[in-house]
């Protein structure tokens, strides 16, 4: 049996998606959202994207087994398994036991001794942008890049020029956002859109294609990212705080991103000595973490989740 799998995963944004980068500010936008530090490219950090698989699968296995115990002493799944694992007050932290589906795949912080502290059999990495709405006269087209195909296996040739490429020639300019660009054709269209069939992208996205070379698909990501103004409410007095209007970027609704989950062997780890028995293998590692997808696409990723943000639909694997 292999030492570990991945697994492909894309998703589709049903509403805009705002992970903030912790209080850095760009320009005039307050809160801005985690970019790659090399390609400047919108994405979801693997770590926050662990964060939320773990709530929702701790959440799921709460609902499966509520009176759940150890050593005789009830202790459920949720909110204990989730969170950080550092106990305190009335929150015991994560259990740590071989037989826990949340602690095996996520893995466990050190005990207050100290002693223990697992990397869990699940690892997770970026969720990048693979293809992007931008508005153009002729209504929203989704971009791509060979950058961002290279995320779903495919290498594409050719497309290097300040062009934007489609799969039919035409004669005037397209605008893509304010950047008019002229129009050329790619030879690997069909190949492209045949790749995001078998992924489950569903036909409005992928009949609306278009691809711009690596250099390009940032500068339009980014001068194309939705940008909303709100304001802050006092806790106390429930109404409008003087002067607290701030503004936030987010990932629009319709992008498209792609993310892989890696599930090691659980037959290569022991747990204080024990073997492991939540989970047998690695598609069994992967099947606990799918538990999350549901609830992904119902209560959502990233911050503003009470102003309608962050639902995020788990397009491929299917289930
Ligand atoms: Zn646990």
């Amino acid at each position: 049996m292999p030492g570990y799998q991945k697994f492909l995963h894309i998703g589709l944004a049903l509403d805009p998606i705002h992970v903030g980068a912790g209080g850095a500010r760009l320009g005039r936008v307050e809160l801005t959202i985690v970019r790659d530090p090399a390609t400047r490219v919108p994405k979801i950090p693997g770590s926050s994207l662990a964060g939320v698989y773990r709530t929702y699968v701790a959440m799921e296995e709460h609902e499966r087994n509520p009176n759940r115990q150890v050593d005789g002493q009830p202790r459920p799944y949720y909110p204990h398994c989730a969170g950080l694992g550092q106990p305190r007050g009335d929150y015991l932290g994560h259990c740590a036991q071989p037989d826990c589906p949340v602690c095996t795949v996520f893995g466990f912080a050190r005990g207050r001794d100290q002693a223990g502290g697992f990397a869990g059999l699940a690892a997770f990495t970026d969720a990048q942008v693979l293809l992007f709405p931008v508005p153009t006269r002729q209504g929203p087209r989704w971009i791509t890049c060979p950058d961002a195909l290279r995320l779903i296996g495919l290498e594409v040739q050719g497309v290097n020029r300040d062009a934007v490429y489609l799969n039919s020639p035409q004669n005037n300019p397209l605008n893509l956002g304010w950047l008019l660009l002229p129009v050329m054709t790619c030879g690997q269209f069909q190949n492209i859109v045949q790749s995001l069939q078998s992924l489950g992208v569903p036909p409005y996205i992928r009949d609306r294609l278009a691809l711009v070379p690596d250099r390009l698909f940032a500068h339009i990501v980014n001068s194309n990212l939705e940008v909303r103004t709100s304001v802050a409410i006092n806790p106390a007095t429930g109404a409008a705080e003087e002067q607290a209007l701030f503004s936030y970027e987010a990932l629009p609704r319709g992008t498209v991103l792609a993310w892989e989950i890696i599930a090691k062997n659980p037959r290569h780890f022991q747990i204080q000595g024990q073997p492991i028995s939540a989970v047998s293998s690695p598609d069994d590692v992967h099947a606990k973490v799918q538990l999350a997808h549901p609830y992904l696409e119902h209560l959502g990723v990233g911050g503003m989740g009470t102003r309608g943000m962050g639902r995020l639909k788990v397009l491929s694997p299917s289930t």
